[in-house]
């Protein structure tokens, strides 16, 4: 039986007009059985989300401060989405008792008691959905992770699935067959038996491991935008909308700052090469793009320019450097002594700079960086550089056509943009422009007329 697992993400189910649209949405296509919830996201009036409301209560509560005025306004918020669906309060009130339930489980262990709160904006908006949609006539089931087999690290706040998650959940399966599934994002359980939440986001994960787990023929993403653009709406007027991109160049463009999934998420479809397709719950008419493994070399070379900011160099200058045996290694074993992550690491004949994200570095740190490079490697010069925007024109296999390279570096001269850096890495997919952040608007614009206009 062919399945799509639809998750819909807290946007999608801030109202009741939204839910209603949910049901429009599930009746236009049988294959739709699995249903993946968030908790309810901002609306109008509504300007905090449930999952922060809950957040705040969790803390509240192990400060032993009042907590009850926030559960109010959280089961409140539920009675304002699910009384217009024609539930009654009290089938609501019987579902939101579960709340008060998970506020006198025991606080000793700080983070599993706020995780059993704060995963309730999921379980609770679930209960409820399954609910209204039974009263509609329709053959569905609520589905709790633990029952499903959910399996999650301890890692509370931050839980990652355990390696066998998906093809533990295989029963699912047969539950699909029978009925629709309603299954809360965000979370999983313990082997002990514990809730354990993803980070924030983390239902996208969710989607994404039933999906696998299901052998799902499609994983439809559903929030309040038509897709992935081109380029950033904020920086060009009416960027295209992307029809369908890689699992690879979509990576390379959430890195650049595309807010996409959850960057977790793509790896469970990935191993299945199940397409994901991201959709507006508002706009059905709109098919979307389509995320895949591969696609049809007759599309675009170039899928989209993306830009981020705050980044900061240390370039050094050393003559003879290639003849030192383990120079790269030592310089970038400083960067992991110091517990700092580096993103690029371009080099030329006798110089080589590592880039990194500059919130990580305090300015102790810089002083420790430089310290630590002049004694171990002694070069001639290091140079420090901060406020650098990286901008990257991505598709795959473009590095393969001749003048591209041209066309992009055309057009950021036309634009009077000064290049710092270059890095076509070897992953045949973007390349990447280290400019000077105020050049960063600019520099995208004068890309994405050259590949786009
Ligand atoms: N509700 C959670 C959050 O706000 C998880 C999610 O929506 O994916 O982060």
């Amino acid at each position: 039986m062919e399945i799509v697992v639809c998750k819909f993400g807290g946007s999608s189910v801030a109202t009741n007009e939204e839910l209603e649209q949910i049901v429009a949405i599930i009746r236009k296509d049988t294959r739709r059985r699995c249903i993946v919830l968030s908790a309810p996201g901002k609306a109008s009036g509504h300007t905090v989300k449930i999952t922060d409301l809950l957040i705040d209560a969790s803390k509240k509560a192990l400060a032993n401060q009042p907590f009850a005025p926030v559960v109010d306004m959280i089961k409140n918020r539920f009675h304002s989405i699910y009384e217009p669906l024609n539930l009654s309060a009290d089938a609501i009130d019987t579902v939101l008792s579960d709340l008060d339930a998970r506020f006198s489980t025991p606080r000793d262990h700080t983070e599993k008691f706020r995780d059993c709160i704060v995963s309730a904006g999921e379980d609770l908006n679930c209960r409820l959905f399954a609910l209204y949609l039974a009263s509609l006539g329709f053959s569905c089931r609520y589905v709790n992770p633990k029952e499903a087999g959910m399996l999650v690290t301890p890692v509370y706040g931050d839980a990652q699935p355990l390696p066998d998650c998906a093809l533990g959940m295989a029963g699912l399966k047969q539950i699909c067959a029978e009925t629709i599934v309603i299954f809360p994002g965000f979370f999983g359980y313990t082997t002990d038996g514990d809730i354990a939440t993803f980070s924030r986001g983390g239902s996208d994960l969710t989607g994404s491991l039933l999906a696998e787990a299901l052998d799902a023929s499609e994983y439809e993403n559903w929030t309040d935008v038509n897709g992935i653009f081109s380029a950033h709406p904020g920086i060009v007027d009416n960027p295209e909308q992307i029809p369908a991109l890689t699992y690879k160049e979509m990576r390379e463009l959430s890195y650049m700052g595309f807010n996409v999934l959850h960057e977790e998420a793509v790896k469970p479809v990935m191993r299945k090469k199940i397409p994901i397709r991201l959709r507006n719950t508002n706009n059905i008419l709109n098919t979307g793009t389509l995320i895949v493994s591969e696609r049809l070399p007759s599309e675009r070379d170039v899928i989209g320019v993306a830009s981020n900011g705050g980044f900061c160099s240390f370039t050094l200058q050393k003559f003879l450097m290639n003849r030192e045996k383990g120079f790269g290694r030592r310089l970038l074993e400083i960067f992991e002594e110091l517990g700092l992550s580096y993103e690029h690491c371009p080099s030329g004949v006798d110089n080589i700079s590592v880039i990194l994200d500059q919130d990580q570095l305090k300015s102790e740190v810089v002083n420790s960086i430089i310290r630590s490079i002049e004694e171990q490697l002694q070069p001639d010069e290091i140079k420090s550089e901060f406020g650098i925007s990286l901008v990257s024109v991505v598709g795959e296999g473009l590095v393969h056509k001749i003048g591209f390279l041209t066309k992009a570096a055309t057009a950021l001269s036309n634009a009077q943009v000064n290049i710092k850096m270059v890095n076509q890495g070897s992953s045949e997919m973007s390349i990447i422009f280290g400019i000077d952040a105020s050049d960063e608007k600019k520099a995208v614009r004068a890309l994405y007329d050259a590949f786009f206009s």
